[in-house]
């Protein structure tokens, strides 16, 4: 092992072509995913190390690229621009904001957007939700959720209560604290020990029962599995339960089946254990309403936003939460957590004129009339396509999940990576969707398919047609 401290001369592609030699099973173990850009002239580097085309502009639901290729923007990113491409009101809110102040800090001064977009999200949240606070990202939103919610039983002489159960698989965010509650290898194994390894139970992948059960007969153990794992860890020893209402990046769109929420909440009220209810993907209208609790009537305690709100005109998230957690928490002291750009002022002031034009066109409803018409579509691919093992989503978050053999559901080996030849062979045709590989073979791959919540149905037609195309070229690689 080459200690990182005795690199500081080298450049960063030295750097990284050092830790390569290094530690050369990692990147064997996962090939496209950890390796970095290989090329010298490039200082950036990312987790893959594709070639990839620049950006020139982008407008509604299409992006062009430098060499004047048009993209239908299929994925809105990573699940990001629920409003679209270039809307006129936000670029004018920046403008406005602009002549004012792009920064101002929190210690400092208070300032009319964090303040007025904290009110908005009060107002259109659940009556229980009357308390905000701002971050940069959905990582940071999972970290601030965690620390809320350890903050206050601390404060409460609870300080045993430092676990959070999650799911597996899942995906929370990057930074260490939201990394030990996510699921998926690739990310995980070079940050093994992870903060705190955090007990796990399966999130409802029926397609894929963990016990071999079908649903309803199965009773929803993957739901009881909760109260087991509080009851093994010891309930004095857990803070919250930390889960996407609809899963994202990690399942591919996993819709729980009705009762899910319900048995959640009452374990987690039984046990005096917070609910954190994970948003970042699928807040802002994406799953057909404006927040997907909505759907199930449960109340989190804390959830966790990004994304959407600001849909990526400019880093922002935030956590809402109650104003008992609050009290608790700002009774010695306040919260002590927050970052530099907490209530920016630029991106609370995007994030206002985001929410009006997702209130103000909308876009929650037309999202839940334009899923059910992509769904619908999607199925006919899946029908049509042998390799599609199944069809899910909710709102306009849907995925394919991606199988070698629809009767006995075998996932392809991991080393195929068939959701990036997939993802590829769309790109090639200018349409842009999201992959994720098979997780340690265990779980097939998928691709998301989740659009601007502006979709018109003739775009969704003309989605289709291409994503139709670019899966009858990667039968032909699979095959
Ligand atoms: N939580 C969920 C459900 C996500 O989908 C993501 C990102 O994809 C995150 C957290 C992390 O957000 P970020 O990448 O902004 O840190």
């Amino acid at each position: 092992h080459i200690p990182l401290m005795t690199m500081g001369r080298l450049t960063p592609v030295e750097k990284l072509a050092r830790f390569h030699e290094a530690h050369p099973d990692l990147f064997k173990r996962h090939p496209g995913e950890l390796a970095a850009y290989p090329d010298q002239e490039k200082y950036l580097f990312y987790q893959t190390k594709k070639e990839q085309p620049i950006i020139a502009g982008a407008e509604g639901i299409y992006m062009w690229d430098t060499r004047g290729k048009q993209y239908l923007d299929g994925c809105s990113g990573a699940v990001v621009n629920n409003i679209g491409h270039g809307n006129r009101r936000v670029i004018a809110a920046v403008e406005r904001q602009s002549r004012q102040t792009f920064f101002a800090y929190r210690t400092q001064f208070e300032n009319r957007p964090s303040q007025e977009l904290a009110r908005q999200l009060v107002e259109h949240s659940a009556p229980h939700l009357n308390r905000v606070f701002f971050v940069s990202g959905g990582s940071e939103a999972v970290e601030s959720a965690m620390k809320v919610c350890r903050q206050y039983f601390f404060n409460l002489g609870e300080g045993s209560r430092y676990k959070f159960v999650s799911r597996v698989p899942a995906y929370h965010g990057s930074t260490l604290g939201a990394l030990s509650l996510t699921s998926y290898a690739p990310l995980e194994v070079a940050f093994k020990p992870l903060v705190r390894d955090n007990p796990k139970i399966p999130a409802p992948t029926c397609y894929r029962c963990v016990y071999h059960k079908q649903y309803p007969d199965c009773e929803l153990e993957c739901a009881w599995a909760l109260e087991k794992t509080v009851l093994e860890q010891g309930p004095d020893n857990i803070a919250a339960f930390v889960v996407e209402p609809v899963g994202g990046a990690s399942t591919g769109a996993l819709v729980p089946p009705d009762e899910y929420f319900g048995i959640i909440q009452h374990i987690c009220r039984k046990y005096g254990i917070f609910l954190v209810l994970d948003e970042v993907m699928t807040g802002f209208g994406r799953t057909g309403k404006l927040f997907a609790y909505e759907h199930w009537g449960v109340q989190a305690d804390v959830v966790a936003l990004s994304k959407g709100i600001a849909s990526g005109y400019y880093p922002l998230g935030a956590i809402l939460t109650t104003d008992e957690i609050v009290d608790v928490v700002v009774r010695r002291g306040g919260f002590a957590h927050g970052h530099t750009y907490a209530g920016n002022p630029m991106a609370c002031a995007v994030g206002q004129e985001v929410l009006r034009v997702i209130m103000e066109d909308k876009l929650p409803e037309n999202a839940d009339r334009m899923g059910k018409i992509l769904l619908k579509g999607l199925n006919r691919l899946g029908r049509k396509h042998r390799f599609i093992g199944e069809v899910r989503g909710l709102g306009l978050l849907t995925a394919l999940e991606l199988v070698r053999d629809p009767q006995t559901r075998e996932p392809f080996p991991p080393e195929w990576n068939a959701a990036m030849l997939l993802t590829d062979n769309a790109f090639a045709d200018g349409l842009l969707i999201y992959p994720r590989r098979s997780i340690n073979g265990l779980y097939g791959d998928h691709v998301l398919v989740a659009p601007p919540l502006i979709v018109r149905e003739a775009q969704i037609a003309e989605l289709l047609e291409k994503l139709d195309k670019a899966l009858t070229r990667t039968a032909d690689h699979l095959n």
